[in-house]
């Protein structure tokens, strides 16, 4: 990490999702590395005191922001003598806890599966006692000791039966017939799920945690006599876990097969910057970037951010700013059509409507071009 503010961004975002899985966090370490250690990620001096800050304070788990390889893994437990989660296992961890339908639970289940394969020499047997806790659900502590076999029998278990409902799912999705569908993409936490309510006005499960949504969810919205499908999708996040791109692709197949994608970002959230970079990154590997696209700036009510300097005109630096003044930033500026709101107050719905109307009925038109 080259600059002081990113680092504290990313360590404010690995806080919150420790905070997600139940955690409260006690302190931060970081380090400068111009290359992390390959036995133990960071240096033996911080390993050390670490551990002797652990020790003294009783901490239950020291949590990593990057994933670890298995053998630094279990080279810091050892040295650390405490329960050690990387990323991966944070981010697993909370899919799981939240996992409600069965696909839900079979794709994480598979995703842990797949993470813990080469992760099995692992000494555990020290942590036999703090049963439990993060890191510890799902396929955990009890398969640890088991073959590699038997985990992956389960895995090519789990893959077929989620081929199953894979095929299901695309026959769902097939006799949706020719409605427009469109899909909300986003970063964690953006207000997606509100805006799904707010335009659909069903209720979806909305909270201030990150990955709130786990499984997709389909509604019929209408917008002035125009009828189309709007798809809720799983939050994208900065590095998550390969094994999760993987084992949730039919809920990406949401976002791959949608008509129109409606980009949601939270504008209040200082790295919303990063959010979009990394939401366009997860659309180009899926292959959906080229789809038709509307950015949706949300959360202009909440914007708080402390002027940081009298000549920064960037928005994120500035209070209270006026729809007009929205309008003139370089974020409406984009290629695609633009519009900012609040999910919450509802501010500016209107003209959001009529844009997701005309983009839809461009759709609409192209499909039934006979059809008034
Ligand atoms: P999702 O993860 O993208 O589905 O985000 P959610 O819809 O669950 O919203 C995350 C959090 O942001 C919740 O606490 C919402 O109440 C809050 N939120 C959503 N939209 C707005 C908004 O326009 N303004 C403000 N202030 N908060 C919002």
């Amino acid at each position: 990490h080259q600059d002081e503010d990113k680092l504290q961004e990313y360590m404010d975002e690995l806080e919150f999702l420790a905070f997600t899985a139940g955690a409260t966090v006690d302190k931060r370490f970081t380090q400068k590395l111009t290359q992390p250690d390959s036995k133990t990620f960071i240096g033996s001096g911080k390993a050390q005191e670490i551990r002797d800050y652990v020790k003294e304070h009783e901490i239950g788990t020291v949590i990593f922001d990057d994933e670890l390889s298995p053998s630094q893994l279990k080279n810091l437990e050892r040295e650390m003598e405490v329960k050690i989660l990387d990323r991966t296992n944070l981010i697993l961890d909370i899919f799981a806890q939240r996992a409600t339908t069965s696909y839900a639970r079979t794709q994480v289940e598979l995703a842990q599966y797949q993470y813990l394969l080469p992760r099995l020499t692992r000494m555990w047997t020290h942590l036999e006692r703090q049963k439990g806790g993060i890191g510890m659900r799902g396929p955990g502590e009890t398969e640890i000791e088991t073959d590699r076999r038997i985990i992956r029998d389960r895995i090519s278990l789990l893959k077929d039966k989620l081929k199953t409902i894979d095929k299901q799912m695309a026959t769902q999705r097939n006799n949706r017939g020719k409605v427009v569908r469109v899909a909300l993409v986003g970063y964690t936490n953006v207000g997606k799920s509100t805006l799904m309510n707010a335009l659909s006005k069903s209720e979806v499960f909305a909270e201030n945690k990150l990955f709130a949504t786990l499984d997709t969810t389909v509604r019929k919205v209408v917008i002035g006599n125009l009828p189309f499908l709007l798809t809720d999708t799983v939050g994208f996040i900065r590095k998550l876990p390969t094994q999760l791109v993987e084992s949730f692709k039919s809920t990406l197949d949401e976002v791959r097969e949608a008509d129109l994608l409606i980009h949601v970002v939270d504008i209040s959230h200082e790295s919303f910057e990063d959010h979009i970079d990394s939401v366009n990154q997860i659309l180009m590997e899926i292959n959906a970037h080229q789809k038709p696209m509307i950015m949706i700036f949300n959360k202009i009510d909440d914007f708080s951010y402390e002027k940081k300097d009298e000549d920064d005109l960037t928005p994120s630096t500035r209070k209270n700013i006026s729809l007009e003044e929205w309008k003139n930033t370089w974020m409406a500026k984009s290629k695609y059509p633009t519009v900012f709101i609040s999910a919450l107050t509802k501010e500016n719905f209107p003209e959001m409507k009529k844009m997701i109307y005309d983009e839809v009925m461009k759709i609409h038109i192209s499909r039934f071009p006979y059809n008034d």
